[in-house]
């Protein structure tokens, strides 16, 4: 059996490493570059590389999924070589999305690490709702520490929400594998297990966090599919989005579903619910529903809404099929 897989060729993770994007942009001998950046991280990182690599043309989004369509319009016979997208999530997605467009490379300087789109094939958009698209994956990532340190601490903590996540969603994707036989890729599982297992024995670096999220990704590209990163605690996630409830970042959300999804593999297999959140407390992360402005009522409109999200996608929900009583007891075992 053979599947072409796309991965990140170049990686670059450390601190002061802005100026690897010069070496890349030479390596992939690239010679028109579009930019897209931010307002904040064109300040924080964007400026810094327009003056090492000379982009013919810069483009500061707002509003980065409307002004994408209009992009791919205006570049289809621009000759565009390469996208170098400098930001957080929306710019990066974006620059997923136009470079797979215009079938080009591109190049991703995170300037925050909230979630695991850093190396994904997967860019999601959150318009009245949220929706993925595969795309290629970044074909070379440049995270520099001392830019990503810069960024609100609270999106390094819905970082390693995202990235714990994978916990939880791993054991889904086995699960899945051996009720209903689906595709497994042992190597993808583990690039994106092992990551997340090591934030429930210490408490990492940024450069642990940013390396554990780019590596997700990886495992995604691998994958061909979200799986090793997205299972029921995701599904809680987007139950929420759904029902405009509360005001938690993509990975606090996940977080907190991480926990309870982990109490009920703990419940019908193995897991450590407990351990979970003592991890993300421990990170100063949110663990209680009343942080992100849910109710418990709310939650558990979600996570009945969560049972029927993405139906072909078997998990622990499906597995144990729990109800009303179960999720309100899951709430108050766990005590978020
Ligand atoms: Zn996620």
């Amino acid at each position: 059996m053979h599947r072409h897989v796309e991965l990140p060729i170049f990686v670059e993770i450390g601190k002061n490493v802005l100026n690897k994007v010069q070496v890349l942009i030479e390596n992939l001998k690239v010679e028109k570059i579009v930019m897209l950046c931010g307002k904040t991280s064109y300040k924080l990182a964007g400026k810094e590389i327009e003056l090492i690599v000379h982009p013919s043309e810069v483009y500061s989004l707002s509003n980065p999924r409307s002004e994408v369509s209009k992009l791919v319009a205006k570049l289809s016979y621009g000759d565009v070589d390469c996208i170098l997208a400098v930001g957080g999530g929306r710019i990066i997605d974006s620059g997923k999305l136009l470079a797979s467009e215009l079938n080009v490379p591109l190049i991703t300087v995170p300037t925050t690490a909230s979630h695991d789109g850093i190396a994904s094939p997967v860019a999601s958009f959150r318009n009245e709702e949220v929706f993925s698209i595969f795309t290629k994956p970044p074909s070379a990532v440049v995270a520099d520490i001392n830019v990503i340190s810069l960024c609100p601490i609270r999106l390094i903590r819905a970082g390693f929400g995202d990235l714990i996540s994978n916990i939880t969603a791993v054991k889904d994707w086995k699960l899945a594998k051996d009720v209903e036989q689906i595709d497994y890729s042992e190597i993808a599982a583990s690039i994106a297990y092992m990551p997340a297992e090591m934030l429930l024995e210490k408490t990492p670096e940024i450069e642990e966090l940013v390396r554990g999220l780019i590596m997700s990704g990886v495992a995604m590209s691998i994958a061909g599919s979200s799986r090793p990163a997205s299972g029921a605690e995701h599904k809680f996630s987007h139950a929420i989005d759904m029902l405009g409830i509360g005001n938690a970042l993509h990975g606090e959300q996940v977080g907190i579903g991480t926990i309870i999804m982990e109490y009920f593999h703990e419940i019908a297999y193995e897991g450590d619910w407990f351990k979970v959140k003592e991890s993300l407390s421990r990170f100063g992360c949110v663990v209680k529903l009343k942080d992100i402005g849910i109710s418990k009522e709310d939650a558990i409109k979600a996570l009945i809404k969560a049972k029927s999200i993405r139906p072909s996608r078997y998990t622990i929900l499906d597995e144990l099929n729990p109800d009303k009583n179960d999720f309100e007891k899951a709430i108050d075992v766990t005590g978020i």
